[in-house]
């Protein structure tokens, strides 16, 4: 996820690398009649369930997203996909399906920076489809996804919208805010949901378990989305030296922005890149470069162009698609357990600039090896960073290709970006109230690399002082975070509201300060066992809360019932309660042994 918001207070085997070229109209599973249970209807237009308020809008349901081949056709220098730009998304169905939908938002509230795009055609299997933009419905609507009422289709923060209308239903989607200030938050409840839902009909109906293909064909002018936060995500103009390209930062919708797709984290298809730019340019995307082709001027591309082919045999989550064009310098190094580390910084950069970059930039591998320690092999065949220019709301842990905004990176954050790769990247949130839950995990990087640089200045991390060092830092960063007070504790992280999805406190801090103290209760040991297994278990897909704590409860070292109840009220009190204004009594009291707060261990539950 995006570190700080502007304003805003496994096993790579299972990956399915389908072939190039997608599988072909003949070589798909045929569209056939209906599937085991004879009946066919429309998927579902979302992944969540009644009375989510965290974008509620996104992902569709009735099939299960394997591969996506993205085939830009983008021109730099006027930002615009040209004809011939498409993708290729190979789904297999889990229903036999009438109708099925995806998440385009090709046009948006925001005129400057925001999409203007249009599709030319869809086909499914290779045969031209009917295709439609509707709003969404909120989920669950007894009255179907096509609910004529419009108070079933508005916008809001909460649950209910409430709004002008004292609407009392759900929200259909997550309102996109103009500005980050908290007083106007709620200022577009009740509007109405823009028709972002790609609808497509296929010539007949698509049979259960069948893996299809859909190829979408648009052009235009890729852009941003506007948040519920006030912040923007997704295709940000590169425009320093003039005409430079496009550079991609979307969590946690705006992929939407630039391509269609099943738009939610537990989306999780493996990916290919072969996107055709203008000669000169540099495209940066997840995974492995494979090749790159030049090609001599044509009517597209008068200058002539090139194209860049990037595969993702692991993979990545919506939220995580990095596909950046722009003049970079990129280098690739392959380090000797064989993962590729890329580095890429925009070209227009000053030497000195480039030189500072450069000086963070390389420590990826060794904080890679850092972080190893704690939460086991690195996952994928290959780790990046780029630092672009414009000026994004936020720096992105984008799935082997970290990305770094406005010219600039820095260590601290680095090292949360890199945290997440395995956690938010490797096992992903099942869904958007889940962010906590990885973002806390890249703030405990962060915690872990300060401790790191205290090991070192007291001898090490082999000398008795140096470890000692580094227990009484992540000790000392605990109990700040523990005594904070005023309104730190009012939020239960795992039940935010869009405008507070990248709250620090509530988001980053409180849960990496949990996992200070989950370390403290479980064992140094025992903690590194749990991380590991759990990264094991559910690598390349995602995780429930129920599934997160399930894992530490495996390393607890006392197995009692009394343990587990106390365990279980932890998990409460620090990731499911909001507390009322003042700390003290007012937050999570069961905490670590050695930490501030009254510790976990007791008589009923002794060590
Ligand atoms: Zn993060």
């Amino acid at each position: 996820m995006p570190r700080y918001r502007v304003g805003a207070a496994g096993a790579i085997g299972l990956a399915v690398l389908l072939p190039a070229a997608g599988l072909s109209a003949s070589s798909a599973a045929t569209v056939v009649a209906p599937g085991h249970s004879g009946r066919c209807s429309a998927g579902a237009h979302t992944l969540s369930h009644r009375g989510d308020h965290v974008y509620p809008e996104t992902g569709n349901g009735g099939y299960t997203s394997l591969h996506t081949a993205v085939r830009l056709v983008y021109d730099a220098t006027r930002n615009m996909f040209l004809p011939g730009n498409h993708v290729v998304l190979t789904d297999r169905a889990t229903q036999c399906l009438t109708s099925f939908s995806l998440d385009f938002e090709r046009r948006s509230v925001n005129a400057a920076a925001g999409p203007d795009m249009t599709v030319q055609s869809v086909a499914v299997n290779g045969h031209p489809a009917r295709f439609k933009f509707v709003q969404p419905t909120y989920p669950g609507d007894p009255h179907g996804q096509n609910d004529p009422n419009p108070l079933a289709h508005e916008a809001s923060q909460t649950n209910p919208v409430g709004g002008p209308h004292h609407n009392p239903l759900p929200p259909a989607c997550t309102p996109e805010l103009a500005s980050t200030n908290p007083a106007g938050q709620n200022s577009r409840n009740g509007t109405q949901c823009p028709a972002s839902k790609l609808v497509i009909t296929p010539p007949s109906p698509i049979g259960d378990g069948s893996v299809f293909t859909v190829t979408v064909h648009y052009t235009g002018r890729p852009g941003v989305h506007n948040d519920g936060d006030g912040t923007t995500e997704g295709w940000f103009r590169s425009d320093t030296p003039s005409g430079d390209g496009g550079f991609v930062t979307t969590e946690p919708v705006g992929t939407e922005d630039w391509m269609p797709l099943n738009d939610h984290p537990s989306a999780k298809p493996t990916y290919d890149f072969r996107d055709t730019v203008n000669a000169g340019k540099t495209v940066l995307a997840n995974g492995v470069l494979i090749s790159v082709k030049r090609h001599p001027p044509g009517l597209l591309f008068p200058h002539g162009s090139v194209t860049w082919h990037w595969r993702s045999v692991a993979p990545v989550a919506s939220y995580l698609v990095e596909d950046s064009v722009g003049s970079y310098d990129l280098t690739e190094r392959t380090a000797d357990n064989g993962v590729r580390f890329y580095e890429a910084q925009a070209s227009s950069l000053s030497p000195a600039r480039k030189r500072k970059n450069l000086a963070i930039m390389n420590t990826q591998q060794d904080i890679t090896q850092f972080q190893s320690q704690f939460n086991g092999t690195y996952p994928f065949t290959s780790d990046g960073v780029v630092v672009g220019r414009p000026r994004a709301s936020f720096e992105e842990e984008m799935q082997t290709m970290i990305a770094f905004s406005g010219g600039l990176i820095d260590a601290d954050t680095f090292n949360h970006e890199n945290m997440h790769q395995w956690w938010g990247d490797n096992v992903s949130e099942a869904n958007y109230n889940l962010t906590f839950f990885k973002e806390g995990m890249a703030t405990f990087g962060e915690f872990l690399y300060a401790a790191r640089i205290a090991e070192a200045n007291a001898g090490g991390p082999y000398s008795p002082s140096g470890q000692r060092a580094f227990e009484r830092s992540l000790v000392r960063q605990f109990n700040q975070v523990y005594a904070s007070n005023k309104q730190f504790w009012v939020a239960a992280p795992s039940n935010p509201v869009p405008f507070g999805l990248f709250s620090f406190s509530a988001t980053y801090l409180r849960p990496g300060a949990a996992y200070v103290a989950l370390r403290r209760i479980l064992g140094k040991t025992n903690f590194v066992q749990a991380l590991q297994q759990t990264q094991r278990r559910y690598g390349g897909r995602v995780i429930t809360e129920p599934q997160l704590e399930a894992a530490f409860h495996r390393w607890l070292p006392n197995q009692s019932v009394a343990c587990g109840a106390r365990l279980d009220r932890f998990f409460t009190q620090w990731f499911d309660t909001a507390y009322r204004p003042g700390g003290g009594a007012n937050r999570p009291q069961i905490t670590g042994p050695g930490l501030a707060g009254p510790g976990f261990y007791n008589k009923a539950c002794p060590r």
